[in-house]
């Protein structure tokens, strides 16, 4: 017999990821949209009145969804009184609002017994809260039992994936460090997808023709949460890693989805001959096999030999949108090597991603 699947709801549900989630959501095997909410101006809408004229994507939304009402997500009653009808099990967060805001209403979700698995940054420098790259620091999870404990939440928790334009590199580098290869420096300049701005985002005349080169907060986020990532617990908060140090320019370009990475990187000790680093990128898992979970891509780290790969139109929906793609692998002449990555910004470096981290919570018994 089916399982039943488990009611989620998404805060945040009309913006350009919260649309991701519910496209995404749509034929998934474990998790059913049942709650959506936004602001006060979507509030009290059918979904697919307040998505009318904004909606962004080719796949369009489940009929059910579009006639749920969307709620105010300020108000976090609203999600209890569903959750106690059986209709909000836990809440995936996509909103876009101050970063004060997000971190207290968060927390009221938790503290009110509803899980937020949220693609916001404002919690990812919360001592106690996971950055979660499925693949990579899967075990930082182990930190939600102290969490709970600390702050005398029940059921609630909070967990949060990290930004969209160190998810092109985390992966690959992360499959080097796991093999006794340690990164020392890196310097990443990435060229990233103007819907990485939400919606309506930057204004075309800004973007047609030509490349921003600042993203307001991107380069300090890629420069430090990758250290939170490769972070140990102690005493129930996360103490960072040391290294890779990174020097990061972000670049905003014409290109609608896919953030694009240029990689130099420098190693610690121990160098890996360049065929050695493709079969560890070819053999690279991460997650538990036997976990078999649904949003997970079969090849995480795909490796393209091409000169001209890879390319955002033509790679950024590798399997599911959820691999990152590489290429041009080769020497570099100031640190040791250099490549190219890849990966779909509102997929795998939002609302995939947010999915891939619940189903991995799922899988370890955090979310029913
Ligand atoms: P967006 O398109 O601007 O959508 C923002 C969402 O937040 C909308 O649903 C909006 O509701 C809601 N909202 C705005 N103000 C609110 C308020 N005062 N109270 C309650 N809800 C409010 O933004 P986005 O690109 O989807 O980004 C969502 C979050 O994901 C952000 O924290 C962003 O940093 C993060 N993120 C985005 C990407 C990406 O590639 N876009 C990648 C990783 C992480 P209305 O429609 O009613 O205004």
């Amino acid at each position: 017999m089916a399982q039943e699947k488990i009611p989620v709801g998404i805060l945040g549900a009309t913006g350009m990821v919260g649309q991701q989630y519910i496209s995404l959501l749509n034929d998934h095997p474990w998790f059913e949209v049942r709650y959506a909410a936004a602001s006060p101006r979507s509030a009290g809408k059918k979904y697919a009145e307040a998505v009318a004229g904004r909606w962004q994507l080719t796949k369009t939304y489940a009929p059910h969804v579009g006639n749920i009402i969307v709620e105010d997500a300020n108000d976090v009653s609203r999600a209890v009184a569903a959750f106690k009808k059986g209709g909000c099990s836990f809440v995936f967060s996509a909103l876009e609002m101050g970063k004060d805001e997000t971190r207290a209403l968060e927390e009221q979700y938790a503290a009110a017994g509803i899980p937020v698995i949220s693609n916001a940054s404002a919690h990812r420098w919360t001592a106690d809260v996971p950055v979660l790259i499925a693949e990579i620091n899967p075990e930082h999870t182990d930190i939600i039992p102290m969490q709970k404990k600390a702050r005398g939440w029940d059921r609630g928790f909070i967990a949060v994936k990290p930004n969209c334009s160190i998810q092109s590199y985390m992966k690959p580098i992360h499959a080097l460090v796991k093999a006794g290869y340690p990164v020392q420096r890196i310097i990443a300049t990435t060229m990233q997808a103007v819907s990485g701005a939400g919606y309506p985002g930057v204004p075309s005349l800004d973007m047609l023709d030509n490349i921003v080169p600042y993203i307001g907060g991107e380069e300090e986020k890629s420069e430090k949460e990758p250290l939170k990532i490769f972070g140990t617990i102690e005493n129930g908060v996360f103490k960072n890693a040391q290294f890779p140090k990174i020097s990061a320019h972000c670049n905003r370009v014409p290109v609608t989805d896919g953030h694009t990475a240029c990689i130099s990187l420098e190693f610690a000790s121990n160098k890996p001959s360049l065929e050695e680093i493709k079969k560890l990128w070819a053999a690279y898992k991460g997650l538990p096999q036997e976990a078999d979970l649904p949003m997970a891509p079969k090849q995480p780290i795909i490796y393209r030999e091409e000169d001209n790969r890879p390319q955002p139109r033509k790679d950024r929906d590798a399997d599911k949108a959820m691999a990152v793609v590489i290429g041009r692998l080769r020497p570099c002449n100031v640190f040791d090597i250099r490549f190219t990555a890849l990966s779909h910004n509102t997929v795998r470096g939002a609302a995939g991603g947010g999915i891939l981290n619940a189903e991995l919570l799922k899988h370890k018994g955090f979310l029913n």
